[in-house]
């Protein structure tokens, strides 16, 4: 059995005591707040704080406040099934609402949280294992060791961003906003990433997630699709986030994001220039998804084979244009991989029927 090692478990119940408080312990201090993340991370070794900053005692980071008209602040705090079944959520921000609905199992959304989900550890198949099975095969940069084991010749880590919630967030045009002690400052989703797979947050480490802000809805509308091989509760290895606004049929404005194909979730701008200014049909949903794959550039190190996951994002990224331009959606489920991705289902293919 894996336990979790000795530390100490500060529970504030201000923010600005909390913001205290992780300054004073500096790097030995790190936040918690549903732990479904960080606490079997710590039981595997791969992270050892001496002092946890926990924020579940906080109400000011729980609500949810403003209107999908207005625009929407959601505490950091809120809870991912909170967040899932908000009205004005589900209502406004569908692609949200789903994104946090397909995060893991209900269990852990009972527990996880909106903040816990943007700033979630990185992952890779040679790190998110036990302590005793890194050290059997020799451990690596992110924790421990000094090379890469994906890519032995590179210097930099290359662990996967796997937050569902993020790419939709920055799809949406989501402001963070940060209490340090340097006071408190917004910032725009993508501020708060940085390709690599270590220092993988661009936020300062005494800085602390109070809430995500959505713009109005204003015309936008916007889905998330999930790759994963087991429906019920794994990480993706694959999302896509797009979201357009259209005027009389006319695309005006476009954004396609990528999860879990790099070290942070990756803008595909030339798709958003395929789409701006054309209606989307069958044609132009082909040629954005197919500049949508040219960034993703997936690594050897999640589940399901590189190139798969490569070529899978061609066919999500068609597949989540193809939902917002209410076409069919084409394609099949994957060959024997049945709940590898969310989404509305699909037609079942011919073949699976029986009757
Ligand atoms: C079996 C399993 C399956 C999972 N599947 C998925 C999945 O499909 N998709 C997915 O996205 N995640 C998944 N997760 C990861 C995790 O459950 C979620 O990402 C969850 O939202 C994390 O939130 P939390 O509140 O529990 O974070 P915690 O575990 O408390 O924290 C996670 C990290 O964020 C930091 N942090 C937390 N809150 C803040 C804040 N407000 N400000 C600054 N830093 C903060 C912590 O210091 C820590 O580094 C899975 C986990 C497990 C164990
Ligand atoms: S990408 Fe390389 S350095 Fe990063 S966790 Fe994996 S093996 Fe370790």
């Amino acid at each position: 059995m894996m336990r979790l090692p000795p530390f100490s478990y500060l529970a504030p119940r201000r923010l600005d005591d909390a913001v205290r408080l992780l300054a004073d312990h500096g790097p030995d201090a790190m936040v918690v707040a549903g732990g479904t993340d960080l606490f079997p991370n710590m039981k595997r070794g791969q992270m050892a704080p001496r002092v946890l900053v926990a924020l579940r005692g906080l109400p000011e980071l729980t609500a949810i406040r403003g209107t999908a008209r207005a625009g929407l602040a959601i505490g950091a705090g809120a809870t991912l099934a909170a967040v899932a079944e908000h009205p004005e959520v589900v209502a406004g921000y569908a692609a949200l609402a789903r994104a946090a609905g397909v995060v893991s199992t209900p269990q852990l959304r009972n527990m996880g949280t909106l903040g816990g989900n943007v700033c979630v550890d990185t992952r890779c198949n040679y790190y998110n294992q036990s302590y005793e099975w890194r050290r059997a095969i020799g451990f690596c940069l992110k924790k421990d060791g000094d090379i890469c084991l994906v890519a032995p010749g590179s210097r930099r880590c290359w662990a996967v961003s796997s937050s569902d919630t993020a790419p939709v967030l920055w799809a949406l045009g989501a402001e963070v906003t940060l209490a340090g002690p340097r006071g408190e400052r917004r910032v725009p989703m993508p501020a708060l990433y940085r390709d690599d797979g270590i220092a993988y947050l661009g936020k300062a480490p005494d800085e602390i997630v109070t809430e995500l802000r959505l713009p109005p809805v204003d015309g936008w509308r916007a889905t998330y699709w999930k790759l994963r091989r087991r429906g019920a509760f794994d990480f993706p290895v694959l999302g896509v986030a797009a979201a357009v606004r259209l005027e009389a049929g006319i695309c005006r404005e476009a954004r396609v994001v990528l999860g879990a194909v790099a070290s942070a979730p990756r803008e595909a701008p030339d798709a958003a220039r395929a789409l701006v200014g054309e209606r989307l049909t069958p044609e132009v949903i082909a040629r954005a998804a197919d500049a949508a794959a040219r960034p993703a550039k997936p690594l050897d190190n999640t589940d399901l084979v590189y190139h798969y996951r490569k070529r899978m994002t061609r066919v999500y990224v068609g597949r989540a244009l193809r939902e917002l331009a209410g076409l069919p959606i084409d394609g099949l489920w994957p060959p024997g991989m049945s709940g590898a991705g969310e989404g509305p289902r699909p037609p079942a293919p011919a073949r699976d029927r029986t009757d």
